[in-house]
């Protein structure tokens, strides 16, 4: 009888593996709707968390939180309620221009928008302008719960700093590594992404790293 080949190691696998054992589901990302999720991602880029929760609550209780009353609301007030999450000119505009995107494709339907097919999808979001690839990504993965892998600085600087990759690898390089390494499966993107995070924000620091109290510290 032939010997079963062994499965190939895959550190990306393996690093997923010890995340999972070590923090369970993720809960990401935070949003009770599709729609809050969208306005997240666009809120959280330069910032903190905690400056994204105060601007969504701001909008929540401004009645403003659904397509169409933002698409219709002034700019200037939604820079005015989005105000703490920083660069609220910018991010209104960027909001605005999020929504029309929408709104030119999908009309009012949402849950239209997101289920595009995601080549389609993210391709509609990359020309947003002010839409990056790790915004675009986060709503393709997060609000359309499409597979697709999001990177970001965190992701660079942990597989960086365990030479899992060179320093010059760019966005995409890292997405196929990601992509290639596991299986095409959202659930496993999503709570990959939110580790990676963690680790990033508590640990992995870009000075002073700390790898003794780190989950990866033996990795
Ligand atoms: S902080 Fe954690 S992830 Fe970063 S280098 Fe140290 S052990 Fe690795």
């Amino acid at each position: 009888m032939e010997a079963k080949a062994k499965p190939k190691y895959s550190p990306i696998l393996d690093l997923f593996n010890r995340l999972k054992h070590h923090y369970g589901p993720s809960g990401w990302w935070p949003g009770e709707t599709s729609f809050e999720i969208i306005v997240g991602a666009v809120l959280t880029q330069n910032t903190a968390w905690s400056n994204v929760e105060k601007a969504l609550e701001s909008l929540k209780t401004s009645q403003l939180f659904d397509l169409a009353s933002m698409h219709k609301a002034n700019i200037k007030h939604i820079a005015t309620l989005i105000r703490p999450a920083g660069y609220y000119n910018i991010k209104s505009k960027r909001l605005k221009n999020l929504i029309s995107a929408i709104t030119k494709t999908s009309g009012k339907n949402l849950d239209k928008f997101l289920a595009l097919d995601l080549a389609k999808l993210r391709q509609i979001l990359l020309k947003v302008n002010g839409v990056g690839k790790e915004t675009a990504d986060s709503i393709c993965c997060y609000a359309a719960n499409q597979p697709i892998f999001v990177i970001d600085t965190y992701t660079k600087r942990i597989l960086s700093r365990h030479k899992l990759i060179e320093d010059s690898c760019d966005y995409d390089e890292m997405q196929r590594l990601f992509e290639s390494e596991l299986p095409k499966n959202v659930q496993i993107y999503k709570d990959f992404h939110a580790y990676l995070v963690f680790i990033g924000k508590e640990f992995c620091k870009k000075t002073n790293p700390q790898c003794d109290k780190c989950p990866l510290k033996d990795w």
